[in-house]
């Protein structure tokens, strides 16, 4: 059985960059294991139509390295799908990373040996191996949830989950095909899948609020003005609450009048952005203000979409905007404009089966070459479960959490001696621009473990009473937000059956998140417990 210091699950971007710390900063021997047959994580997984990242371009990436940085040239204000894959090809080849790693082989389980200290993994392919640390660096937002309705199983046509997008061309052409859900990946999907399909049927359960993208190429000045500030952007995302270069001004809503509030949301509309959200302080803390900016965006949809019924589902919002991810789009709504697209309201006209042929709603019986699931992810806590982690005394993860994801920081799970988590549950991550998250918990990850190396320890451990803690403080900065104003929304669990119904990443913001993880490190891990 191969032995190794380190394990790392996942070559995405977070696995990349721990590969690079553990291996070539603290000469421990590292292997990653990735399910996928090449390097991307989430961006070798979302390959469908229209796939664009929400952050900006030369935000959305690695800072660790000067010369990495400066050394790739971002084309576009968002990055497309591809486009990320060929810089995060670009980066693993900079740092030589594929030799470390395993790939086409998926993690079956992953159990600590107590008196051995280590941690036994298993893989679908009978690979099996031991480790002193183990880093889940499996994304957020990994396990994709197709919903389970009735009738799936006898559909006759082809069926697809936007994260799980097959890498040969699908083809779409000329063909029927119904896409359930519009998050953040449906508003992508439909324009793009609505130019080539015959026709295209979108289930809606619930609307959402979208701000116009506004991709454009960037000109040759924006590219060296942000080469030249590397350092300055580099300091700037790790000061902003989401870790992008927008921050919250003091000014409120009501500061202004309803003209002057008007032209400031509308310059914000004009230049499309996540930014939207921060035109005022106050938008996603106060329902008044917050009716305020979710009436203008709900304006603006009433403007573009030309059938007024649809553009009455399209705005019949339940939730505060931001109380569940705010979307980018490009033409999203101007796609309903299209005579080949149509919309279908669940609320009130709920899918009852899936058919042989296509999907039976409560009114109408529908018959569909393809259908496309946008239907998120079993978010945070699922791609954890799904390695079937065992702990001390046999403790099972799945156990452990059925009633609350505890953890110390969404970084160390109590029972679970050196496992570690990159983007976990109880971290701000989903909350974020992920790659400024990422980089935070590397190296703080990394920090650690040459803490425990140097000091000669055998384990450390997050305590009882720490987690419990966390999860207080999660509670009680969720609670006071609007978060918890959202009917239903995957920040809380809500859209997978059976899962804890509590809010799950940390709402505190990144500086803060920050702050309390290098005092951790300062203290010496006195929250842990080191063996
Ligand atoms: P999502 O935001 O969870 O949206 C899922 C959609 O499917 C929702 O409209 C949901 O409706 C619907 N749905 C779920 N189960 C359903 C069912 N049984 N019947 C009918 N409709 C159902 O998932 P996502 O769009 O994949 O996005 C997930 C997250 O990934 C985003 O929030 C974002 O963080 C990230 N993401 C980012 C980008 C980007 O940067 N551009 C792109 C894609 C994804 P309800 O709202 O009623 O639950």
């Amino acid at each position: 059985m191969l032995q190794f210091d380190t394990i790392i699950i996942g070559a995405g971007i977070s696995g990349l960059y721990q590969l690079h710390k553990c291996r070539d900063e603290l000469n421990l021997k590292t292997l990653v294991i990735e399910e996928g047959s090449d390097i991307g994580g989430t961006w070798y997984w979302n390959r469908y139509p229209g796939a664009r990242c929400d952050s900006e371009s030369h935000t959305y990436g690695y800072t660790f390295s000067k010369k990495i940085y400066k050394n790739w040239i971002w084309k576009e204000k968002y990055p497309k799908q591809n486009t990320i894959l060929k810089y995060l090809k670009f980066v693993e080849k900079k740092l030589d990373l594929k030799k470390d790693i395993l790939f086409n082989n998926k993690i079956i389980s992953a159990r600590y040996l107590e008196r051995k200290n280590l941690w036994k993994i298993e893989t679908n392919k009978n690979k099996v191996f031991l480790t002193k640390y183990l880093i889940c660096a499996v994304g957020s937002l990994s396990s994709a949830n197709i919903p389970k309705i009735k009738g799936l199983n006898a559909y006759k046509g082809k069926y697809y989950h936007t994260g799980r997008w097959p890498k040969k061309k699908v083809n779409l052409k000329d063909q029927v095909i119904a896409q359930i859900g519009t998050g953040s990946s449906g508003i992508q999907v439909a324009p793009e899948i609505a130019k080539v399909v015959k026709k295209l049927v979108i289930f809606q359960r619930t609307p959402n609020y979208s701000i116009p993208a506004r991709n454009k190429k960037l000109t040759k000045e924006i590219i060296n003005n942000y080469l030249k500030n590397y350092e300055k952007i580099k300091k700037l995302i790790k000061k902003t609450p989401g870790g992008h270069t927008f921050s919250f001004p003091n000014r409120s809503v009501f500061d202004f009048s309803k003209i002057e509030r008007d032209k400031i949301f509308e310059k914000a509309w004009l230049k499309g952005s996540l930014a939207f959200r921060a035109c005022f302080g106050d938008i996603t803390k106060n329902l008044k203000a917050n009716q305020k900016a979710s009436n203008f965006i709900k304006e603006k949809i009433l403007k573009i979409v030309k059938d007024k019924k649809i553009a009455k589902i399209l705005t019949n919002f339940d939730h505060p905007f931001t109380s569940k991810r705010p979307t980018l789009n490009t033409n999203y709504y101007e796609t309903f404009n299209k005579k080949n697209v149509q919309l279908v309201d669940l609320k009130t006209n709920p899918i009852i089966k899936i058919t042989k042929k296509g999907i039976k709603t409560k009114n109408k019986d529908f018959n569909f070459d393809k259908i496309i699931f946008a239907t998120g992810y079993d978010a945070l806590t699922g791609p954890l479960l799904s390695l079937n982690l065992v702990g001390k005394k046999q403790i099972k993860l799945k156990d452990y959490w059925s009633k609350i994801p505890k953890s110390y920081l969404g970084l160390m799970i109590p029972k679970f001696p050196n496992l570690f988590i990159i983007q976990g549950p109880g971290s701000p991550s989903v909350l974020t621009n992920v790659p400024v998250q990422i980089e935070q918990h590397v190296e703080w990850i990394t920090h650690c473990i040459s803490f425990i190396e140097l000091n000669k320890k055998r384990s450390i451990e997050a305590s009882l009473s720490s987690a419990k803690n966390w999860s207080n403080e999660i509670k009680k900065l969720a609670d006071a937000s609007l978060f918890m104003k959202a009917k239903s929304s995957w920040y809380k669990g809500d859209n997978i059956p059976g899962k804890p119904k509590v809010f799950i990443p940390y709402p505190g913001g990144l500086p803060r998140y920050r702050n309390i993880c290098n005092k951790v490190e300062k203290n010496q891990y006195k929250e842990f417990l080191i063996k």
